[in-house]
C-alpha cells in the first residue's frame, strides 16, 4: 500500500495515541504529518511574514486566532511534499474551524478522504495519563508501574507534569469532549468519519486504521 494517497485528519483525544499512530502512518506511507504545533513553530523559526504574525500571539500566551491557522495550514497544504497525501494532527479542533477548511480545500485543490477518529474512553484515558511520569533529573517519561519509583535511566526521581494530574486530565478531556463531539458529527453527516477503536496495544490500534483505510488490504 506504500504510495496510496490519502488525504487524511486524525482526531483523538489527549491520552489516545493519536501522535503516536499519526507519525508511524506517516512514515509507513509517506504522507506528511502535518502537525498545526510544528506548524506554528516552523514558521516562527523561519520567521515568514505569516510566522511573525503567528510568534506575537504565541509570545503573549495568547491562542492564535483561526484565520491565521488556516492561512498557515493553506501555505503548507501547497508545499509539493503534500502531495503523496497528508495526515492533519491538531487541525481541525473546533467546527468553526472545519468550516474554514472545507471553504478552503477547494480552491487549492485539495479533496479530503477520510477523517480518523481514534476513540478510547474516558476512565482509561485517565489511568494511561496518570501512570505517565517525568524524571526531575534527565527529563526522560516514564510509563509508572508498580515497583518502579526511580528513573530507569539515570536513577533521579519521578515527578508528574501538572498535565498530567488526574484532576486536570479531567477537565482536559471535557473541553476536548466538548470541541470534538460537534466536529465529529459534521464529519459523520458527510460520510467522512472512520471511529477507530483506540483500546489495547499501539500495535493492534494501528492494524484497526490501516485496515479501515484500506479494507482490501486484509490478509494480504
Ligand atoms: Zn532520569
Amino acid at each position: 500500500m506504500t504510495g496510496s494517497r490519502k488525504n487524511l485528519i486524525i482526531l483523538g483525544a489527549p491520552g489516545a495515541g493519536k501522535g503516536t499512530q499519526a507519525k508511524r502512518l506517516a512514515g509507513d506511507f509517506s504522507w506528511v504529518h502535518l502537525s498545526t504545533g510544528d506548524m506554528l513553530r516552523e514558521a516562527i523559526d523561519k520567521g515568514t511574514p505569516l510566522g511573525v504574525r503567528v510568534e506575537s500571539y504565541v509570545k503573549a500566551g495568547d491562542l492564535v486566532p483561526d484565520d491565521l491557522i488556516i492561512e498557515l495550514v493553506g501555505e503548507r497544504l501547497q508545499q509539493p511534499d503534500c502531495g503523496s497525501g497528508f495526515l492533519l494532527d491538531g487541525f481541525p479542533r473546533t467546527v468553526r474551524q472545519a468550516r474554514k477548511l472545507d471553504e478552503l480545500l477547494p480552491g487549492l485543490g485539495i479533496h479530503l478522504d477520510a477523517v480518523l477518529y481514534i476513540r478510547v474512553p474516558d476512565d482509561l484515558i485517565v489511568e494511561r495519563l496518570s501512570r505517565r511520569f517525568t524524571c526531575s533529573e534527565c527529563g526522560q517519561m516514564v510509563i509508572g508501574s508498580a515497583g518502579i519509583s526511580e528513573c530507569p535511566e539515570c536513577g533521579g526521581g519521578l515527578m508528574r507534569r501538572p498535565d498530567d494530574e488526574p484532576d486536570t486530565i479531567i477537565h482536559r478531556l471535557g473541553v476536548y469532549r466538548e470541541n470534538t463531539r460537534p466536529l465529529i458529527d459534521l464529519y459523520e453527516a458527510k460520510r467522512l468519519l472512520f471511529e477507530i477503536d483506540g483500546t489495547g496495544s499501539a500495535e493492534t490500534v494501528y492494524d484497526r486504521i490501516v485496515s479501515a483505510l484500506d479494507p482490501d488490504s486484509k490478509g494480504e
